[in-house]
């Protein structure tokens, strides 16, 4: 049962890097961030706070699996409200088991504490980032396509601001397991981060 984890920053590439491992060596994917990302949508469709940790915890306890893939989910305000309900941690405690469970089988899991708390004994962990500035351009281009209208610098000011609230909270903030392989996507083409992947993986899991 192979178990990759992938962690790192926003818009740093590590979901397109996700799919592709998934799809090179035939392990089911999950985007956990769509977890996050359907607890906040709910609290916000209830017209509850996204801050309050009961109304946050309530929803991501009604989490399955088909709330996930609902387009609307990718949206910029879907992912500043999930940055803010991920902060909780009876959210993080309630959508545990999901992460848990789909792992038991092998998978390719990425979001920001998968080889942390998630899966600590995952064969591999990649820890996957890359410069604000690259960041910033490859999600607004991605916003532009779903015909959002900010422009880079709002981008990389609400960037810096997930970063910040991601890796300074108290319960699973985002840093690299001591056991993570890093991976720098700046300047790299969605090719070259998979095959620098897949050249980590190979040699971790042919040992
Ligand atoms: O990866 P994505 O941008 O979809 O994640 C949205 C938010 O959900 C992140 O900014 C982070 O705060 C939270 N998240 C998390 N732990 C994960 C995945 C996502 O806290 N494993």
């Amino acid at each position: 049962m192979t178990v990759i984890a992938i962690d790192g920053t926003f818009a740093s590439g590590k979901g397109t890097l996700g799919k592709g491992l998934s799809a090179h060596y035939g392990l089911p994917y999950l985007d956990t961030g769509k977890l996050y990302r359907a607890a906040a949508k709910r609290v916000l469709d209830a017209g509850d706070d996204v801050d309050n940790a009961r109304d946050a915890a309530r929803a991501a306890k009604a989490i399955s699996a088909d709330a996930l893939s609902d387009p609307i989910l990718k949206s910029g305000p879907i992912g500043a409200a999930a940055s803010r309900v991920s902060v909780h941690p009876e959210v993080r405690a309630a959508l545990f088991d999901f992460q848990r469970n789909f792992a038991a089988s092998g998978g390719v899991l990425d979001g920001r504490d998968i080889g942390t708390v998630i899966c600590p004994d995952a064969d591999v962990k990649l820890y996957v980032t890359a410069s604000q500035a690259e960041r910033a351009k490859r999600r607004h281009a991605e916003l532009t396509g779903y015909g959002e209208n900010l422009s880079v610098e709002q981008v990389l000011s609400q960037l810096i601001e997930r970063d910040t609230r991601d890796s300074t909270r108290a319960t699973a903030p985002l840093k690299p397991a001591e056991d993570a392989h890093m991976l720098d996507t700046t300047g790299l083409g969605i090719d070259e981060v998979l095959q620098a992947a897949i050249e980590i993986c190979d040699a971790i899991l042919s040992r």
